[in-house]
């Protein structure tokens, strides 16, 4: 076994399995999903550590444990068309690509969206569709979706992504201030009527855009 793949199987039991997720899907995919690939080669050796890192444009790839417990939120069974918005490095778009049907995924900056592209391209996850947009609108054309994950904290839920939301389907947002976050779930029970559980507290980079916050 590579070293890689030594510190992926040790991320996985000591940051993932050690702190609850019990998902097998999940953990499946975060053992497969090469991490080091998504970060630049100088951080390569600090990509299975238990906090996140710098991707460049002052974004972040997320700590291998909120990738982890938001994907199981999600409650994927391998049938589902679901939307990211945050494409970033492209990470947790690979991971949804081992746990969904189709994945759209959505960046906001040009450069990460370019990278994004090439790098799931590269190690086998091409069926993940990347567009440069806003995405606080979601994406209209594919909807409905019936997981949508925001990697972004917003300061409130952005009607656009109940409404591209399946009956049935999960939602999973960090909402709150800028610094700091609480992860919600939102269940879309019928047209009209959702559930909405409160996670865990997180602190991510600001969705900015027409229904997030305004870049700084
Ligand atoms: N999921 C990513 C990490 C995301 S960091 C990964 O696995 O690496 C958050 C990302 O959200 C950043 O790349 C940021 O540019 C992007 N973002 C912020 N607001 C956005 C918006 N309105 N639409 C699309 N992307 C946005």
């Amino acid at each position: 076994m590579s070293d890689f793949a030594i510190a992926r199987r040790r991320m996985v039991e000591k940051q993932v399995q050690a702190r609850g997720i019990t998902d097998v899907r999940v953990i499946d995919a975060m053992l497969k999903v090469p991490r080091h690939k998504f970060v630049e080669a100088a951080l390569a050796s600090q990509a299975y550590s238990d906090y996140p890192l710098p991707i460049g444009e002052r974004q972040t790839i997320s700590q291998p444990y909120i990738v982890a417990a938001m994907s199981e939120a999600l409650q994927l069974k391998g049938d589902e068309k679901v939307l990211e918005v945050g494409s970033g490095s492209g990470y947790q778009a690979a991971i949804l690509a081992l746990l969904a049907d189709q994945v759209f995924s959505v960046e906001r900056i040009p450069a990460l969206a370019r990278r994004a592209r090439l790098v799931l391209n590269q190690n086998g996850f091409s069926k993940v569709n990347i567009r440069l947009t806003d995405g606080t609108y979601g994406w209209e054309e594919e909807a409905p979706f019936e997981g949508i994950l925001i990697t972004a904290g917003a300061p409130e839920i952005p009607d656009s992504y109940i409404k591209q939301l399946a009956v049935g389907g999960r939602l999973v947002i960090p909402v709150g201030d800028r610094g700091s976050q609480i992860l919600k779930r939102v269940t879309k029970l019928s047209e009209g009527d959702c559930r909405v559980e409160n996670l865990l507290d997180c602190r991510f980079v600001p969705l900015i855009g027409a229904k997030g916050w305004e870049s700084e």
